[in-house]
């Protein structure tokens, strides 16, 4: 097998189905990940949704025992919606971020990933491979730092020189010896507007995020919010950007390329209060097939709750007030009791929220009754 000429035939061909970037790299242990992984768990710093075996992230052979590659590939997404909803008063609308636009961004670089498997498969006749997307044991981004996709930035994404970090990642492992690329030079520099900008502080050192307190895991959480982010992630139900958007290397990247990965503008800024009562079965039609859907239903109505908050919504206060005594699940029935006291300026919610406190049972829910009385008083209800 020529492998020089596979490797090249690779390139071409990736360029037809949809990639932006393709590079290769060994299949060596990420050792020095090793450190900074413990390091991370230790200081409290991970979100949870990191893959459980430490050792299957560092070693590609413990999920390929004959690996001898790893081939990483890039997609790029749209940072700019064109065609934004009209504006309508008292229609309040949420915001998904740019990577849950199009369909999700799993089902598309899977796609890539077993066509380029397809075609090895064709070129070679018989090889063995292993898709990675997010959820596999490798993290994608140290895949594509070693192999030259672009640099491990302070934001914690990779930056593709060309491409900005608006980009997805993917990863194929294989037992093929292809000649490997090098890893490119890391342009942050003196810069730090990511760190400086980001409202929570969780990029704790450049490079180094604590996901507990970054607002785009917190959007994912099924709880309570703890009430100091509330504050901070405006009209966000999924995801955060505010880290990518600051990014001078990010300041003209609008990849309008994949078609899949085209916003619905009524999808990713939803109308808030027609959310808040959603069956499970309806918001699957609507936003299950968006990477932001993965958490279901729940956090993102809560995240809506809150947002509706943010706006001081008085239009939402019946819809609230129904969720607070209605609805099963304490996380809403808590975080409306908390909403209804940032938005009404009224006696009748404060006696709403009053005989909700006393059918309570939940103590957190009274809890989050409590702080909306709060809220009532300070405004002299
Ligand atoms: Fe690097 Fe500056 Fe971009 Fe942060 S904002 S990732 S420091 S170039």
């Amino acid at each position: 097998m020529n492998v020089e000429l596979l490797k090249h035939k690779l390139l071409e061909y990736s360029k037809t189905i949809g990639i932006d970037k393709v590079r290769i790299t060994t299949a060596d242990p990420f050792l020095s990940l090793k450190d900074r992984l413990i390091a991370h768990q230790e200081k409290g710093y991970a979100s949870g949704f990191e893959h459980p075996h430490l050792e299957e992230r560092i070693d590609p052979s413990l999920s390929l025992k004959e690996v001898r590659t790893i081939i990483s590939i890039a997609v790029a997404y749209p940072s700019k919606l064109s065609d934004s909803p009209k504006r309508v008063k008292g229609e309040r609308r949420g915001f998904f971020s740019r990577s849950s636009w199009g369909i999700d961004y799993h089902d598309v670089l899977n796609d890539r990933l077993k066509k380029i498997e397809d075609f090895l498969m064709q070129e070679c006749g018989s090889i063995e491979t292993v898709r990675m997307v997010d959820t596999g044991a490798l993290s994608d981004r140290a895949v594509a730092e070693r192999a030259g996709i672009g640099w491990s930035a302070k934001n914690t994404f990779i930056i593709a020189p060309e491409l900005g970090s608006y980009v997805f990642l993917g990863n194929l492992l294989t037992t093929i010896p292809f000649p490997v690329d090098e890893p490119i030079e890391d342009l942050c520099g003196s810069c730090q507007k990511c760190i400086d900008a980001c409202p929570t502080g969780a990029l704790v050192e450049p490079g180094v995020l604590n996901a507990q307190a970054c607002l785009s895991y917190q959007t994912q959480t099924k709880g309570f919010m703890p009430e100091e982010y509330r504050s901070k992630i405006g009209n966000y139900l999924y995801g955060w950007d505010t880290c990518q958007l600051v990014c001078p290397y990010n300041r003209d990247q609008d990849h309008h390329q994949h078609v899949e990965m085209e916003p619905d503008p009524e999808k990713i800024k939803p109308l808030l209060i027609p959310l808040l009562t959603m069956s499970n079965k309806a918001f699957k039609k609507e936003f299950g097939h968006m990477a932001g859907s993965w958490r279901g239903k729940k956090p993102i109505q809560r995240n809506a709750i809150i947002a509706l908050a943010h706006y001081r919504e008085t239009s939402a206060l019946p819809t609230l007030l129904h969720l607070l005594t209605e609805d099963p699940r304490p996380v809403i029935r808590g975080t409306s009791a908390w909403a209804i006291g940032k938005i009404s300026e009224s006696k009748t919610e404060k006696k709403a929220l009053e005989d909700a406190k006393l059918n309570e049972q939940d103590e957190d829910v009274k809890n989050e009754i409590e702080k909306g009385l709060a809220f009532l008083k300070q405004k002299g209800e």
